[in-house]
Parts: C-alpha cells; structure tokens; sequence
C-alpha cells in the first residue's frame, strides 16, 4: 500500500482540500512553493508511462482538478502543473499525482 492510498483511506492524515469519488487532493507535507498541492487519484496507477487508454478521462480529470484548484487557491499569477515519471525525474511515490505548485516564480529549467 503506498503512502497515498493510506492517506486515501484516512489510516494517515492529509490536509485534504478537495475530494469525489476518482481524487483527492492535499497539501504535500514537503512544500517546494507556498502553494503546493497533490492530485491523487484514488484508482492506483503507479507512474503515468503505466496509463492505459482507459485512464484517458482521469488524466484529463486530473488537469482540470488542477486548474480548479488553482482558482481557488487564487494562482492569479500563475502556477506549475508536474507530473514526475520513475527515477530520473526524481519520482519517490510510485502512485500517480500531480503536483500543483504556486505562490511564487518557479525557475525554469527545473532542476
Ligand atoms: P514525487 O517525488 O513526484 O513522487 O512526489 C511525491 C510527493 O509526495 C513529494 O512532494 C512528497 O513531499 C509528498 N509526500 C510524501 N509523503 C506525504 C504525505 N504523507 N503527505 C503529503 N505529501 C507527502
């Protein structure tokens, strides 16, 4: 069971903000932004290069939870969208998420 399904099935706790029955988001516990928040879907898919075709609305559910979300959250400047995909992007949760980050410039290249 990954971290994320733990905190799905509240046996540990989140600052959740959101939630239905495909995602849930939360504050990620290691901000790397004033805003950074996480889009899990409740389904496991461990890393996006595991998406199948039938996870094509879900993607899509994702990016448009993030663009809720940042509304909300008042991203009026803008925002960054990531999706970090096995080793070399530096992925540590094998359960697909997206990071919403915001509040601050974010450099570009990543690093
Ligand atoms: P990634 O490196 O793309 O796999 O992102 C995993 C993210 O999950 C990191 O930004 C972590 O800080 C975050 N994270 C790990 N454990 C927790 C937790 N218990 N609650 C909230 N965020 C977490």
């Amino acid at each position: 069971m990954t971290i994320f399904e733990k905190i799905i099935s509240r046996q540990i706790p989140a600052k959740i903000i959101w939630e239905d029955d495909d995602a849930v988001a939360f504050h990620d516990v290691d901000p790397q932004a004033p805003v950074h928040v996480l889009i899990v879907p409740k389904r496991v898919v461990p890393r996006l290069a595991d998406a199948t075709d039938e996870d094509r609305p879900l993607l899509g559910k994702l990016l448009l939870v993030a663009r809720d979300l940042a509304k909300k959250l008042e991203l009026s400047n803008g925002y960054r969208v990531v999706i970090n995909c096995g080793p070399d992007a530096g992925e540590s949760v094998p359960h697909l998420h997206v990071h919403l980050l915001g509040k601050r410039a974010l450099a570009w290249p990543p690093g």
